[in-house]
């Protein structure tokens, strides 16, 4: 059911509480360090690298990234990488009990596989063997025979491609010319190379798309095998993506045509034996992810949604993201300044925030209602507040309360994001920043 008016504010994706938007100068080195030697000796600890290179630059993408086109920037960026590994390992102790390793960015196969290897066992040695291997983002575009075995040797469990669609007319209007046969390609070689899961990023919202477009993508990819498939809207926010001013906007899909292409989506990949995995992933019955969101451990984090159960993600690169119970830390944006100041031996986080009881409250509110789809409002100290917020969604049968539990209906997945925004105490009026719901 389309309700427009419960979709016409954009709100964030919320793949953190409180949101990047939040962040702000200011936290640093020393709170990193801190962090780290605070950990508890056992502590499950995931680690997240960023590349900030592609091979190519698309013009709808939000990521930190750019043009991986001389070869002695990306090598200076690896060195500086390397020394980040030493030094956060080093904080850290062998009191972290590293579960799982993300590469992604950027495309982590901009690299040359070398420097790749040259990264897995600095990572290593670091920190130990991450126990459910490497997950690991990359751009079929280039990806060769060579970079599947390599991924393959470092024990990469999951794969993610960047597909986006297959229709090659939006595939121009995005900036993103890439054939089947790449995909189909890269498939064959990661699977004889042993990747036990591998995903595609598709997406709708794109301009020039139709549902026909979109429904051929669809068909074409399942026909591939991938074990999960995400779905993600095009976000257009020129104002904050300058590289996006280079798409069409009047092309773009209306608000109506978003809705029954994320629905066309859902019900597809339904009928192809996909799992619906909270709002956008969706996932064949036996990957781990949709055994993680029928077991109710299903989680959120800045990769999206995710089976990795560890609370603390300790992100390198620059602009990576660490989190910990308490606080958020992101490393300088700025590849050359990233690198000053591990020429300086700091960890190069330069901003984030500290989380208050309450953000975590209402974090944790927000993850179980995304991932779940049930809340426990009981103990939240708006909790009035956010149940008038809440009340349009409860009218139109898009959630109920028992008690004062709330459950979202099995059909309100387009309206999840919206509703998670009743949690959210920093929301202003004024939201523009953000992306459509939908
Ligand atoms: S390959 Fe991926 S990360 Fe790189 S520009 Fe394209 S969408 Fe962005």
């Amino acid at each position: 059911m389309y309700h427009p008016d419960l979709l016409a504010t954009p709100v964030p994706r919320y793949t953190s509480y409180p949101t990047a938007a939040e962040f702000h100068d200011g936290p640093g080195s020393a709170d990193m360090t801190e962090a780290l030697e605070a950990i508890a000796p056992g502590t499950p600890v995931s680690l997240y690298v960023h590349i900030p290179f592609c091979r190519e630059i698309c013009w709808y993408c939000g990521c930190t990234t750019g043009a991986a086109n001389r070869a002695a920037r990306l090598s200076s960026y690896v060195d500086a990488l390397l020394h980040e590994i030493a030094l956060a390992g080093a904080a850290l102790g062998d009191r972290g009990r590293v579960q799982r390793i993300s590469f992604g960015g950027g495309s982590p196969n901009a690299l040359a596989p070398a420097d790749f290897i040259r990264l897995c066992e600095a990572l290593r040695h670091a920190f130990g063997d991450a126990a459910d291997g490497l997950s690991v983002e990359i751009d079929p575009r280039g990806f060769t025979r060579e970079w599947a075995g390599v991924l393959g040797a470092m024990e990469a469990r999951r794969v993610s491609l960047g597909v986006q669609t297959l229709a090659e007319p939006v595939q121009r209007a995005i900036g993103r010319v890439q054939p089947a046969q790449t995909i189909i390609d890269a498939v064959r070689w990661l699977r004889a190379a042993g990747v036990d899961s591998l995903n595609f990023d598709l997406m709708y919202g794109l301009p020039g798309q139709d549902l026909r477009d979109l429904a051929e993508t669809l068909e074409v990819a399942c026909a591939m095998g991938p074990d999960r498939i995400a779905l993600f809207g095009y976000a257009h926010v020129p104002h904050l993506i300058p590289r996006q001013r280079r798409i069409d906007a009047a092309a773009l899909p209306d608000a109506r045509l978003r809705f029954d292409q994320a629905a066309l989506g859902r019900r597809m990949l339904g009928d192809r034996g996909y799992e619906a995995i909270g709002f956008d992933h969706f996932a064949l019955p036996g990957d781990p992810i949709a055994r993680a969101a029928r077991a109710g451990i299903l989680r959120r984090n800045f990769q999206g949604f995710t089976d990795d159960a560890s609370e603390t993600v300790i992100g390198l690169g620059a602009s990576a993201i660490s989190v910990f119970p308490d606080r958020i830390l992101q490393n300088e944006k700025n590849a050359g300044r990233y690198r000053m100041l591990l020429g300086a031996d700091r960890l190069p986080v330069t901003r984030g925030l500290f989380r208050t009881i309450e953000d975590r409250q209402h974090g944790a509110a927000i993850e179980s209602l995304l991932c779940q789809g049930v809340v426990e409002t009981r103990d939240l100290p708006d909790r009035a507040a956010i149940v008038a917020r809440l009340c349009p969604f409860v009218v139109r049968g898009l959630a109920a309360w028992d008690g004062t539990i709330l459950r979202l209906a099995a059909d309100a997945a387009p309206y999840a994001r919206a509703m998670a925004a009743a949690f959210d105490a920093y929301r202003h009026p004024d939201a523009r920043r953000f992306s459509n719901a939908i």
